[in-house]
């Protein structure tokens, strides 16, 4: 066959890209393709920091095409269109891409398949692409995706990793097939101004430092990013004990690299899992939730939008909360931790696991405001923010997901002196309290003498916590 297009969407690398390895095996040219889809911007997905780390991703992935004789085609508009018209402009057989879960994706596969086939051409999909294991792939006997991470777990743990793939030494292109610029950050406006940077390098770098910390080396990983939000890299070889600690920030930070697919999520197991270790397993376990999130996504796509398991709430709208969200989004409810959080949000675009859990359920439990309101606003600032891992995350802390104790309610001042126990992350980011010293910072109003009066500028809690759980626990019963 003479010609094929590849089209990138969640999966914008080289290295161990099964669509683009099958295409240069099949063809004697391909063209790769991304199209800035317009659905994605009119469902309001395309926020600056999100933009602003896909055109870091395409750049480079045209860098890395060029290097190897290539280049990338970028069009924007209809997906299907656009890659239908790609394909009869370079007179392609076969479009190759990767599988994905949302409904969304779902509904473009199809279209783009029919289309396709109209023109006499095929589609091949893709999957363990973005995900270790194909969603579907690991089920329960008679029913379609496990509600249980557990079990799935176990399941998960037994299959096999397929073997990674090298990135290829030549990409032939066909001429001719116009493209427009790469997008570059520098046009836009509104990103966090500690917003990491984007692209297989970059991505490649940071794996890289963080698996060498693990190896025990008695190397440190280094600082592979260029601004706050890119900061220095932890070491999976901590990882385990050190994950829930707010101020040492010791995860991977790999979360926008994995929702972009600059890193193949098989590559990272099997880097990490070869690693062994307490460190290493208890972060494969993690990529195993990414893949249990998105099985249950791509079994119930509803469950974006709708309850995954109705509790029957009658959530406060943001409406009828208007003033405690509004305080909850900027940083201000009064509770330093959750404030220290949701600033690292805003001025990162990304905020740590044990944030994002406390922040999550002061909202959807304390508040008792709709998970959605949460997830919305959290969608329009993460870098890593992606459909599955994030309607999910949010359903489970708002008790309608997966997790076995939906009843469950965060206490933020027992959250912060157990994960910020010197209350080093709250001085970091609320800096109102970055004179008040020690574990004292999570109760302010509490503080007594001088080091009430440096507290002085802080905000006035928002809801008594005993209020807020009694108010949830009259909900739920
Ligand atoms: P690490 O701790 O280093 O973990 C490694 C990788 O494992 C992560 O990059 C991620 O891909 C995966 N992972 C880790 N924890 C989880 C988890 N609980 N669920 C699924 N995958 C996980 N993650 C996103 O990628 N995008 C989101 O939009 C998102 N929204 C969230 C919203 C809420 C309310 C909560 C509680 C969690 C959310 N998470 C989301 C999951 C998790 O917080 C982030 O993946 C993690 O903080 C990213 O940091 P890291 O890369 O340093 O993670």
């Amino acid at each position: 066959m003479h010609t094929s297009v590849v089209l990138f969407t969640a999966d914008l690398r080289l290295h161990d890209h099964p669509p683009l390895r099958a295409a240069l095996d099949r063809a004697s040219t391909v063209v790769p393709l991304f199209v800035r889809d317009r659905a994605v911007d009119a469902a309001g997905f395309a926020v600056p920091n999100r933009l602003a780390f896909l055109a870091d991703c395409l750049r480079d992935l045209d860098a890395g095409l060029r290097e190897r004789g290539g280049r990338l085609v970028v069009r924007s508009g209809d997906l299907v269109e656009e890659v239908c018209r790609v394909a009869a402009e370079a007179d392609a057989g076969e479009v190759h891409m990767a599988s994905d879960v949302s409904a969304h994706a779902h509904r473009r596969e199809d279209r783009l398949r029919t289309a396709l086939e109209a023109g006499g051409r095929g589609l091949v999909v893709h999957d363990t692409v973005t995900t270790v294991r194909a969603p579907g792939s690991v089920t329960p006997g008679g029913r379609d995706h496990f509600a249980v991470f557990t079990p799935y777990f176990r399941r998960w743990s037994e299959q096999r990793t397929r073997p990674v793939l090298d990135d290829p030494r030549r990409v032939p292109v066909p001429e001719g097939i116009g493209s427009e610029e790469p997008p570059d950050r520098r046009e836009l406006s509104g990103l966090s101004p500690g917003l990491a940077r984007g692209g297989e390098r970059e991505g490649r770098a940071r794996l890289a430092a963080w698996l060498r910390g693990g190896s025990g080396d008695g190397k440190g990983a280094g600082d592979v990013g260029d601004g706050k939000g890119a900061g220095v890299v932890g070491d999976v070889g901590e990882y385990e004990d050190r994950h829930d600690d707010l101020a040492g920030d010791a995860t991977s930070r790999l979360s926008p690299h994995l929702h972009f697919g600059t890193l193949s999520p098989v590559e990272v197991v099997r880097e990490a899992g070869g690693l062994g270790g307490p460190g290493a397993e208890a972060f494969v376990r993690q990529l195993a939730w990414r893949d249990f999130h998105r099985q249950v996504l791509a079994a119930r796509p509803a469950a974006a939008h709708e309850d995954y398991r109705t509790r029957h709430d009658r959530w406060r709208t943001e409406r009828a909360a208007r003033e405690e969200v509004q305080a909850w989004r900027e940083g201000r409810t009064g509770y330093p931790v959750v404030d220290a959080a949701m600033r690292q949000l805003r001025h990162e675009g990304w905020m740590h696991n044990r944030g994002r859990l406390l922040t999550a359920s002061f909202l959807a439990k304390t508040l008792y405001v709709d998970w959605r309101v949460g997830a919305r606003h959290f969608l329009d600032l993460l870098v890593d923010g992606d459909l599955a891992n994030n309607q999910m995350n949010w359903q489970w802390v708002a008790g309608t997901g997966t997790d076995s104790r939906p009843n469950r309610v965060l206490n933020p001042v027992v959250q912060g002196r157990r994960f910020d126990p010197e209350g080093a992350y709250v001085r970091r980011w609320v800096p109102e309290l970055a004179e008040v010293p020690g574990a004292g910072v999570h109760e302010p109003w509490k503080l007594r003498g001088a080091a009430r009066e440096a507290a002085r500028g802080y905000a006035e809690r928002v809801v008594d916590l005993a209020e807020g759980l009694e108010r949830f626990r009259r909900a739920r019963s």
